[in-house]
């Protein structure tokens, strides 16, 4: 049981109550890193014993001296800005129904967008699902193309830039909506749906998809796999209005990107959204992922313009 303070709720004058210093913001990071069922180690030596470091809440070794930082090893490691600020912008992301784009962050904090991007890369590698929860009972499938939106222009541009989805959602007993989750993928095909298929669809769920063949394989893995035509729709209509929603949503804040870019919008979408009936507990969630993770490294594919 775990018996650290937590921040809890959306409120953004109680947050900047609770959070007023990097201080503060060492000594919530601390309560997670190191805590009863992961006392503290020496990560040079194994040593348990240790003494004041000298970032606030580090902790020295007493027997080889190595100093470790309440950041060492999580997502708020070498930040180019203060941790205060890191805080305020996982708050943000995490909080806010549609998320921030890193050039609304720049503005707001006064940083550069190269910098609020990246930020917001590894804020989104935490919000990848961690696929323990998948979706359950009626489960509705389908694909659909996301084009690349340029900046400054209106519409889409051609074909061949357009990327395909995979996409599910639960139908609740009552016509409501229950959770989802969306993939990239390089085809419609069999080989392409089962891996998405394995990581977020329970086996005893029934899944329906349009008549598309590509579907028909699963049916060994999940017998109750049915198919509909799709009525222009009318047979997917929760799932339909989730689509149009994401589009919605992408096209204000995305512009250009890569597949791997993009599988983190849709990971940041479907956390958020999965999520809406605990809003309360998000950023404590998310700042607990960033802490657990290990920093992912940046290279020059993922380095795409995007907001
Ligand atoms: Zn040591």
């Amino acid at each position: 049981m775990e018996t650290r303070d937590r921040f809890e709720g959306v409120n953004s004058i109680t947050f900047n109550r609770y959070f007023q210093s990097d201080d503060d913001c060492y000594r919530y990071l601390s309560a997670l890193k190191w805590t009863t069922d992961n006392p503290y180690k020496c990560k040079k030596c194994g040593y348990i014993k240790y003494g004041k470091g000298k970032k606030p809440y580090s902790r020295r070794c007493t027997q080889c001296n190595y100093d470790e930082s309440p950041t060492a090893g999580t997502m708020f490691d070498k930040l180019k800005f203060s941790l205060l600020i890191a805080f305020h912008i996982v708050f943000k992301i995490s909080t806010k129904k549609k998320g921030m784009s890193s050039l609304e962050l720049s503005e707001e904090f006064e940083l550069r967008q190269k910098t609020c991007w990246e930020f917001k890369w590894k804020i989104q590698q935490a919000m990848a699902s961690s696929g323990q929860f998948p979706l359950q009972g009626v489960v509705h499938v389908d694909e659909f193309l996301i084009g690349e939106y340029e900046a400054g222009k209106k519409g889409r541009s051609s074909d061949s830039k357009k990327r395909l989805v995979v996409i599910a959602l639960e139908i609740l007993k009552d016509g409501g909506v229950g959770r989802a989750y969306a993939q990239v993928i390089e085809s419609a095909s069999a080989k392409e749906f089962k891996p998405f298929f394995n990581a977020h669809i329970s086996k005893e769920s029934k899944v329906i998809t349009d008549v598309w063949k590509g579907y028909l394989p699963l049916r060994k893995e999940y017998p109750l796999l049915e198919q509909m035509p799709s009525n222009k729709g009318a047979n997917f209509q929760q799932l339909h209005i989730h689509i149009m929603n994401i589009q919605g949503w992408l096209r204000g804040i995305h512009h250009h990107c890569t597949k791997e870019r993009l599988q983190g919008y849709l990971d940041e979408y479907h956390y958020r959204y999965n999520r809406r009936a605990f809003m309360g507990s998000i950023f404590d969630l998310t700042i607990k992922r960033m802490v657990l993770n290990n920093p992912i490294r940046l290279n020059n594919s993922t380095l795409a313009t995007a907001t």
